[in-house]
């Protein structure tokens, strides 16, 4: 299997470049050549097998004889067991034909476990075998950096160094990332905001001594491994529910559009997937575009689901991409535009293609908390704010069949905000209570560029 940009300006590459590579070189986002496809009596057969087995067969189509079948599913598996349910994505219902899938079941309590887990063991062997180090630098407003150190810690063919704005993350959020004992992890508090850190980001991924010193790799969602392996968890639900006699619609809390994007993925391997639901907080830039054709930046606010709080969506434009029917001069031009005038305008056939299969709601506040409230009220269900977005998103459409909306976050992990509005307060899991009780290691840096690119090269060569 080959992967090529959408920019159409790199040359294509294999999977274990395309994980590795992460960005293409010329600036745009790698996609397979051709979607691999799965017949009606596969996905059936998918019903009620473990998840590590799925997982397997799944990214065992993107990985292509890149990875040996037999050392993919030993990864899978490995990966998998971490998370703290057998079923490791349960569906629980909350109405007729209505149910949430649990992702939020892995070590640090967020959807991002379900893909980092596996995208780590996949960087140990693929470095291993290339006798290869490297050093993931990687800013986060909460959420990443918990699963990735989980993912990495211990990994011998790689180091991991997690930006945080100090005080700006809650303190559930911030130990999953302080409390790691392992040498290859090193946590800093930023004096300043999320921003500051991801400008910080940028500056060391554009220096090109130190990019080459530290052989420097990044893990947010444009990797599309990470697409690959969360388009599993919609084929399992999917195949539970009655796909592929029955089409089966999702409703997705989004941000950077990598996990809807990833049904998208799932309906292009054959995937009988009816409508893709796309539930936005106040930042609805994508709520926006697939109503009004216009995709547009705008000012980004802080809410209550702060894992959504981003006005441009990286995965965007892999789906552009696909709805320009794969024109790469296209999407270059497009997303070359928007880096410059914060705005485009879909073509009204690509528009067409996206609504086909999208539609977006934005929910805001008010309604998010009362939709915690209502859904404990109904259910006996505690959900977290991302995940009661996506459920207020549910009331706003008409959808027949079965509907998964997915869960992207245990409610422990926002003990504050789920307590003010359910005046419950969410107990973390067995297996994570200790994390309070944790030293915690981490040093404390401005917010200067120099001063953290030369605090990354003295770690990764200590
Ligand atoms: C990252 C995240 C999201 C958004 O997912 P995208 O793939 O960026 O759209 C939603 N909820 C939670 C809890 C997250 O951590």
């Amino acid at each position: 299997m080959r992967y090529v940009s959408t920019r159409g300006e790199a040359p294509s590459v294999g999977f274990t470049d395309a994980v590795l590579g992460g960005l293409a070189p010329d600036g745009g986002l790698y996609v397979p050549e051709i979607w691999p496809t799965f017949t009606r009596e596969e996905i059936a057969a998918f019903a009620g097998r473990p998840y590590a087995e799925v997982a397997a067969k799944v990214l065992g189509a993107f990985a292509g004889d890149e990875i040996p079948a037999a050392e993919l599913r030993a990864m899978c598996d490995e990966a998998y067991a971490t998370f703290s349910h057998a079923a490791v994505v349960p569906l629980v219902q909350i109405g007729p034909e209505q149910f949430i899938a649990e992702l939020f079941h892995g070590p640090s309590l967020a959807f991002k476990d379900v893909a980092m887990q596996i995208l780590a063991r996949l960087y140990d062997h693929i470095l291993g075998r290339q006798g290869r180090q490297q050093t993931i630098l990687c800013a986060t407003s909460g959420d990443t950096g918990g699963a990735a150190v989980e993912a990495f810690r211990g990994a011998k063919n790689v180091r991991v160094v997690a930006m945080f704005p100090e005080g700006r993350i809650s303190e559930v959020q911030r130990r999953f990332m302080t409390t790691a004992e392992e040498k290859n992890i090193a946590c800093v508090a930023v004096k300043g905001t999320f921003d500051d850190c991801q400008a910080i980001l940028k500056d060391a991924f554009q220096d090109k001594a130190l990019r080459q010193a530290v052989d420097l790799a990044a893990v947010n969602s444009i990797n599309f491994a990470r697409i690959a392996a969360q388009s599993v968890y919609y084929f399992t639900t999917a195949a539970a529910l009655g796909a592929p006699g029955r089409e089966v619609n999702f409703v997705v809390p989004s941000g950077n559009f990598g996990d809807a994007f990833a049904g998208y993925v799932a309906l292009r391997m054959g995937l009988p997937v009816k409508r893709i639901v796309v539930a936005t907080n106040s930042n609805d830039i994508l709520a926006r575009t697939f109503s009004t054709g216009r995709y547009a930046r705008g000012a980004v606010l802080a809410t209550l689901s702060p894992a959504m709080d981003i006005q441009s969506a990286s995965n965007f434009e892999r789906l552009y991409f696909e709805t320009v029917q794969r024109e790469p001069t296209e999407t270059a031009r497009a997303f070359e535009a928007f880096a410059r005038a914060g705005a485009i305008d879909i073509p009204p056939g690509a528009l067409a293609a996206m609504q086909s299969v999208f539609t977006g709601v934005a929910i805001g506040e008010d309604e998010t908390v009362r939709t915690i409230v209502s859904t404990l009220n109904e259910t006996g269900e505690l959900i977290d704010p991302h995940t009661a977005v996506a459920v207020a998103a549910l009331r706003h459409v008409d959808l027949d069949g079965p509907t998964v909306v997915l869960s992207t976050a245990h409610p422990a992990k926002f003990p504050e905000d789920v307590a003010k509005a359910s005046g419950v307060t969410p107990a973390l899991p067995r297996g994570t209570a200790s994390l309070a009780d944790r030293p915690e290691r981490f040093d404390r840096l401005p917010g200067d560029a120099e001063t953290i690119k030369a605090y990354v090269r003295a770690f990764a060569e200590a």
